[in-house]
């Protein structure tokens, strides 16, 4: 079935699912102080507010503007807004850091995305980790999703595993969003094989996606063990785990972002991709939604935004 989805319910599920990667990132963050420990937040203690959130907010703030001007990617000014408004301050990767500038002085996107990591490209989680609103706006086409997401990866991703983890990510959040138009959630064997399916099957994210889908009722344990929990810091070893956990909690965002903490790991993008995957489906402020006060006690999103 294809319908007609209006640019105000694109950008409403876009920003639903920008509320749940800010929470989740900023939440993420809170576990790398030192006092703040997994126990606490599976006994409902919450960190002391404010949560300042990261360079994944920071990064798809950037994304969720460009949809809300163009409607689409345009690279060349995607890649000036990544490097114009990345603060130093908000956890780049030195790759991250390293491209920015290479950006910011002139150099165009291609050159300086394909220089990175002694010129195989990085295949970091900077794509992923920013795309999951640009898939909850393009809820009504899983391949204009992938598409979209491809343009907005290869800015500074230019390793193929790079590009498909935000493929996987972006392709994840469209299902989602597009199950809760659909008022009918997606299980969790239907969303990872969509997601499998528009992917490249040579690949690892490929490969791994796959197996986080045989995984599927096995335990936290089991899957971190088996799919990584983001601490090599690259796609592979991030979004398949990221897909396991918001394929089994699609329905109840605290309970995805406390299996992201009790994971460990890159816990502030681990977060912020299931966050922004399962926001896609939830909301915000209903029951399994994005709760309020964590909203409340996230530092507010930047003032460009709006
Ligand atoms: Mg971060």
């Amino acid at each position: 079935m294809s319908f007609t989805i209006f640019a105000d319910t694109r950008m409403a599920l876009a920003r639903d699912s920008l509320a749940g990667l800010s929470a989740g990132d900023a939440l993420g963050s809170q576990y790398f102080v030192p006092g703040n420990t997994p126990a606490d937040l599976a006994a409902g203690r919450l960190p002391a507010p404010p949560w300042s959130w990261t360079d994944d907010t920071e990064m798809a703030c950037s994304v969720v503007r460009a949809l809300d001007t163009a409607g689409e990617i345009d690279r060349d000014a995607l890649a000036l807004a990544f490097a114009e408004r990345a603060e130093p301050y908000r956890g780049y990767g030195p790759g991250a850091v390293t491209v920015l500038r290479l950006i910011r002085t002139g150099t165009p996107w291609p050159v300086a995305a394909a220089a990175a990591f002694e010129g195989q490209g990085s295949c970091g989680n900077g794509a992923a980790m920013r795309v999951a609103p640009l898939g909850a706006y393009f809820a009504d086409s899983t391949s204009r999703a992938a598409a979209q997401a491809r343009a907005s990866a290869e800015v500074t991703h230019a390793h193929p595993e790079g590009i498909a983890g935000a493929v996987a990510v972006a392709v994840a959040a469209a299902l989602a969003a597009r199950g809760r138009l659909d008022g009918q959630r997606p299980d969790a064997a239907r969303l990872l094989a969509g997601v499998a399916g528009a992917l490249d099957p040579g690949g690892e994210v490929h490969r791994g996606v796959r197996r986080a889908a045989d995984l599927r009722d096995r335990s936290l344990a089991e899957a971190v063990d088996a799919l990584g929990n983001g601490s090599r810091v690259t796609a592979q070893d991030t979004v398949p785990f990221t897909l396991w956990v918001a394929a089994r909690h699609l329905a109840d965002y605290p309970a995805a972002i406390r299996a992201c903490v009790e994971a460990g790991g890159d816990v502030d993008t681990t977060a912020a991709i299931v966050g922004g995957v399962v926001a896609a489906y939830t909301g915000v402020g209903v029951p399994g939604g994005v709760p309020a006060d964590w909203l409340a006690a996230r530092e507010p999103l930047p003032a460009w935004l709006d």
